[in-house]
């Protein structure tokens, strides 16, 4: 059976120079190989068998899910990162399943109720609290019940360099941390370009914004629909990348200039604005008081991994990986005497 797997390697070998190959890679704990599935497909199989891969589909992208089945989720968004993520890689012909995995993997570790909830479990965390650093933490440390997936050393290093926060979408070397494979600095850039559009057709949907509130320039260059302007994205970083010969995964100056402008404009927009100050005070009342009240009660399904962690510590995972409807049932049995429930 053993030969399937040589067989797929084998024709890896067909992959631009430069590309990834599974049979070069390696893990923190050696393993015997699949017979029939290559490394980087075995840790795709793992992710999406994980349980926070589940949890994606109830936890917020930028718009609490509870609002409307139509909006993105944080599994919709990294579904449509996974997709972007392989059209690019199979058209430069690099290594797709690498790819793939580190896409299903990048937003494992982000917490319930979006990045509201990052930014109040930053506050409450001892150590500071970024979701990429978490994913890791998470493929690493908590799934599998403590014992980690024990993931290639390429995919554990993509998930951690996904996260770009509001710096350049490529940094220049030696400056922010980019992926060491060409497959991760893909998923790095298919989830901006994810984000960007599925964002902006979210807010449409949601009534905040209107299409010609997108700034008029990003609509000439990318396209006035959310088709047109992922393909226009697509098309561009496959001819940019091809035109330095895959030396780099890269995107044209007016490309990017104008995706860094539509980042902007969410922020402006989107993202301070898409929960009312209302809600934004309930959601942080919410885990605050979550997170002080577990602290003093210590619930008895708490793991108790990773070993020689402090109990914030561990409370912090536990709260990062609820999803949102998780957190409010947990919330309200917290705060609502029984009788009324
Ligand atoms: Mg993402």
């Amino acid at each position: 059976m053993n030969s399937i797997r040589l067989a797929l390697e084998e024709r890896e070998n067909n992959l631009h120079p430069r590309a990834a190959r599974s049979c070069n890679s390696s893990r923190t704990k050696p393993e015997q190989r699949s017979p029939v599935r290559t490394e980087f497909q075995r840790d795709r199989d793992r992710i999406l068998h994980s349980k926070a891969f589940r949890r994606l589909k109830h936890k917020t992208q930028v718009f609490f899910s509870p609002e409307g089945d139509h909006f993105r989720t944080r599994l919709t968004h990294t579904l449509e990162v996974s997709q972007i993520a392989r059209t690019i890689a199979r058209a430069l012909n690099i290594n797709e399943d690498l790819s793939e995995a580190v896409a299903l993997g990048h937003d494992l570790g982000h917490t319930p109720f979006g990045h509201l909830g990052e930014t109040i479990l930053d506050q409450l965390s001892e150590t500071g609290f970024r979701h990429n650093e978490q994913s890791l933490r998470v493929v690493d440390l908590l799934e599998n019940e403590g014992l980690g997936l024990n993931l290639t050393v390429e995919v554990r290093d993509g998930i951690a360099g996904h996260s770009k926060g509001r710096g350049p979408i490529m940094p220049l070397p030696g400056r922010g941390k980019l992926p060491q494979t060409l497959e991760g600095q893909v998923v790095r850039i298919a989830d901006i370009i994810a984000y960007v559009n599925h964002d902006l057709d979210d807010a449409i949907r949601a009534g905040l914004i209107t299409l010609e509130d997108i700034p008029a320039a990003a609509r000439l260059l990318l396209g006035d629909t959310y088709a047109r302007r992922i393909d226009a994205i697509v098309l561009d970083v496959i001819a940019a990348t091809r035109a330095c010969d895959l030396e780099k995964i890269a995107v044209s100056e007016p490309v990017c200039e104008e995706m860094m402008n539509l980042r902007t404009f969410l922020y402006k927009k989107v993202y301070l604005r898409s929960e009312s100050e209302l809600q934004r005070k309930q959601i942080e009342n919410l885990l605050r008081t979550l997170y002080h009240h577990l602290l003093n009660y210590p619930p008895q399904g708490l793991a108790a991994y990773p070993a020689g962690d402090s109990l914030q510590r561990r409370i912090v995972d536990y709260i990062a990986g609820m999803t949102d409807r998780f957190a409010l049932h947990l919330f309200n049995r917290l705060v609502m005497p029984e009788f009324l429930l």
